[in-house]
C-alpha cells in the first residue's frame, strides 16, 4: 500500500491534534496521515439535475423539476482549464447530461483537445425524439459511455428507477449494440449495478458474469464491462432508508477496508458541480462539502499544483467508499 508524505515532524504532531471526524479518524488510524488528493488523473463535471427520471436511489436528486444547469460561462471557463491540462478523463454526469442544451458544443471542444471523454447516461434519454441523435454523435466521437443499469429483472428496476425504465433501457441498449457500442473494443459500453437494498454489492466479476449470461441469452445485448457501486447514504437513498439508517451506516462502518484507501476516487480527480464550484466528487457535490483549499473553490481559481495535493474533505457518506471491495464511479476498487 502506498501513502503520499505531506508532513514535516511539526506538521505532523499538529495533524494529529487536530479534531477529526470519524472517516478522517478511521483513515489517520489506518495510514498516519490525513486523506490526500496524489493526481488529477479524472476531471469529472456534473453539468446540471434535470434528469427525465426521478430514481429513489438518486445521490443528487436529480428530476424533470431540478433547473440547475451548468451556464456556457461555466463550461467556457472548464475548457479554458483543460485546453492547458495534459490529455486526462473527463467523465460527465448529471442529471441527464443529454438534456443540457451546449452538451455537443461541450463534448466537441473537450474531444479537439484531446482528452478521452466518458459520459453517464441513464439510456431511457436516448430513445426520446429530442435526444435520439446523442448515440451517433457519441460514435463520431468516439465518446465512452457508462449507463445505469441497476439489474437484470424487470422488477427491480422498475422498483428503484420507475415504470418501463427496463424496458426502454433494453431497447436503448441494443440500439447502441447496433452502432458498435460494447462489440467493437473503440466504443466501450460499461454498465453499472448498484443494489436496490442497504446491502452491499456483490463481488463485481461474479456479476459481471452473471450479468453477460442473462442478457446474451435474453436479449441478446452485448457490454464491454459492468461496474458495482455502492449506494451513498445521501440524497433520496438516504431518505429511503427512514429508520434503517443506524443500521446502514453500522453496516459501512463495520465494513471498513483500509486496503481501498489507495485508490480511493477522491485522491485521483476532481469534480466540478454545474455552478463551477470544486469538490473532491460528485458524493461530497451531494452532500454540499466542497474542497478543503481556502481560495480555490470555483473553477475560475483552478490552480493543478494546489489541488493535485489537496487535503480532501470527508464525512461519514465517506464509508460507502471504503466498505468491503471499495466503491467508486468507476466501480470496485480492489
Ligand atoms: S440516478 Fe441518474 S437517471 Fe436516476 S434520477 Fe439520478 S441522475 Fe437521473
Ligand atoms: S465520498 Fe468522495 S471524498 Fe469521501 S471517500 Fe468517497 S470519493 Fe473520497
Amino acid at each position: 500500500m502506498e501513502f503520499a508524505s505531506h508532513s514535516s515532524p511539526l506538521r505532523k504532531l499538529s495533524i494529529m491534534s487536530e479534531k477529526k471526524n470519524n472517516f478522517e479518524q478511521r483513515i489517520f488510524d489506518a495510514t498516519h496521515q490525513p486523506l490526500h488528493c496524489l493526481d488529477l488523473g479524472t476531471i469529472q463535471i456534473n453539468i446540471g439535475l434535470l434528469c427525465n427520471q426521478t430514481c429513489e436511489h438518486c445521490h443528487v436528486e436529480a428530476s424533470p423539476k431540478r433547473m440547475e444547469q451548468m451556464s456556457w460561462q461555466t463550461m467556457q471557463a472548464i475548457l479554458a482549464v483543460t485546453s492547458k491540462l495534459p490529455p486526462v478523463l473527463i467523465d460527465i454526469t448529471g442529471g441527464a447530461p443529454e438534456m443540457h442544451p451546449h452538451l455537443e458544443k461541450f463534448l466537441r471542444t473537450l474531444v479537439q483537445q484531446h482528452h478521452r471523454v466518458q459520459l453517464r447516461t441513464n439510456l431511457t434519454i436516448l430513445l426520446d425524439p429530442t435526444y435520439k441523435h446523442f448515440p451517433n454523435l457519441y460514435r463520431e466521437l468516439n465518446i465512452e459511455l457508462v449507463a445505469s443499469f441497476p439489474c437484470y429483472f424487470e422488477e427491480e428496476v422498475r422498483l428503484q428507477r420507475g415504470k418501463g425504465v427496463f424496458e426502454k433501457s433494453i431497447e436503448a441498449l441494443q440500439l447502441l449494440n447496433k452502432i458498435g457500442y460494447g462489440t467493437t473494443p473503440k466504443l466501450p459500453l460499461t454498465l453499472v449495478f448498484n443494489p436496490l437494498e442497504p446491502v452491499l454489492p456483490p463481488e463485481q466479476k461474479t456479476l459481471e458474469n452473471d450479468y453477460r449470461s442473462y442478457l446474451t441469452e435474453h436479449f441478446n445485448i452485448q457490454f464491454t464491462r459492468l461496474i458495482t457501486l455502492t449506494n451513498m447514504p445521501l440524497g433520496r437513498f438516504l431518505n429511503m432508508l427512514q429508520g434503517k439508517k443506524p443500521e446502514y451506516m453500522k453496516l459501512l462502518k463495520d465494513s471498513f477496508n483500509p486496503e481501498t484507501i489507495p485508490s480511493l476516487m477522491c485522491r485521483h480527480q476532481i469534480n466540478i458541480g454545474w455552478d463551477g464550484t470544486l469538490y473532491d466528487c460528485d458524493f461530497n457535490l451531494a452532500a454540499g462539502l466542497p474542497v478543503t483549499t481556502k481560495i480555490q473553490k470555483n473553477i475560475k481559481q483552478f490552480d493543478h499544483s494546489v489541488l493535485s495535493k489537496r487535503k480532501i474533505a470527508t464525512a461519514d457518506h465517506c464509508f460507502g467508499c471504503t466498505a468491503g471491495h471499495g466503491s467508486s464511479c468507476g466501480g470496485a476498487l480492489i
